[in-house]
């Protein structure tokens, strides 16, 4: 794996790979006081983040630290992005002080895969940590660690992605990493909150969400995303949530052993109730800790995996 941009480069070996390294990792980790393993001594991650982050971003930043990597953070702000230097040049520029991986957080779809291509002489790996409406692979990635743990094997499973799926990069990598790991997925969203070409993604679709919930495994909630809508796209938050809420009577219509997901950051009383948020069924907490393995062994993988075959059979 040279960079990780989307869950299209992922085949079900790939992503089962990384899925065992992250469990393999959380394992070796578990209960030690001291969280540090040599995997990435003397590797340099920088994180370059131009739109807000909380979880992906600490994340990354653990993961890095957890092994041993030095990790620098750029935000546009503090750097000169907030001078007009393009994208290209900042990104050579981290590449010339020596970053070894780039991680990307960028509002453009698309971004992720262009810096690839201008690092791609460089050697510099690059991580889509969420382009615009259009991926966030590792979200995915720690989704899907998150549902293994809760619910074994994915195949065969049924996954209902509910809500603002227009604007989701969430929905988007997940739709394509749970198929190839064989779960079956269905969207439910009003009709203005779907993406124009949703028939190609050969998903089944409902505009309502009680009656899917009886049959499904998983339920991934998704943020209304108000800092991508210009317009009108429900008559307002109530009427939203009415609909589309994940409340406790609709928990009760979903099977005992079903997950609850979110991918934060939660509008508590939007498209989650609170109590549903805060109860036992919700693998929130779960999906945020399973993103910290995760990215380590995204990182591991594509800095450490094959180059230190031997000291990595000791350490991971
Ligand atoms: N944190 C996720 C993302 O960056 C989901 C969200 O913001 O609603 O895409």
């Amino acid at each position: 794996m040279r960079h990780l941009l989307s869950t299209l480069d992922l085949d079900a070996d790939a992503a089962t790979e990384l899925l065992d390294t992250a469990a393999k990792l959380k394992a070796t980790l578990l209960g030690r006081e001291v969280r540090k393993l040599p995997t990435l001594r003397g590797r340099t991650v920088v994180t370059m983040f131009y739109e807000s982050s909380t979880r992906t971003r600490v994340s990354f930043e653990v993961a890095g630290k957890w092994m041993s990597a030095d990790v620098i953070n750029v935000s546009a702000g503090g750097s000169s992005v907030g001078k007009g230097e393009s994208l290209r040049d900042t990104a050579l520029t981290l590449a010339a002080a020596g970053a070894d991986c780039v991680v990307v957080r960028h509002p453009a779809s698309g971004a992720a895969q262009r810096l690839a291509h201008w690092l791609s002489d460089n050697g510099t790996a690059v991580v889509n940590a969420g382009d615009g409406m259009h991926e966030h692979p590792t979200q995915a990635l720690l989704d899907a660690a998150t549902l293994r743990e809760r619910l074994g094997e994915l195949a065969g499973r049924r996954v209902g992605i509910v809500g603002d799926v227009l604007h989701s990069r969430v929905a988007r990598s997940n739709v394509h990493l749970l198929r190839t790991l064989g779960a079956e997925v269905v969207l439910v969203a009003p009709p203005t909150l779907l993406p124009a070409g949703v028939d190609d993604w050969n998903v089944p679709v409902s505009y309502e969400l009680d009656p899917e919930l009886p049959a499904l495994d998983a339920v991934m909630m998704l943020r209304v995303q108000a800092e991508r809508m210009h317009g009108g796209f429900f008559p307002s938050a109530r009427e939203y949530s009415i609909a589309y809420g994940l409340n406790e009577a609709r928990l009760r219509m979903l099977p005992e052993h079903a997950v609850v997901l979110h991918p934060g950051p939660m509008l508590r009383g939007m498209e989650i109730a609170s109590a549903v948020a805060d109860s036992p069924r919700a693998a929130i907490t779960q999906q945020v800790s399973n993103g910290v393995h995760v990215r380590m062994a995204v990182l591991y993988h594509l800095l450490a995996a094959g180059a230190e075959e031997t000291r990595t059979k000791e350490t991971v």
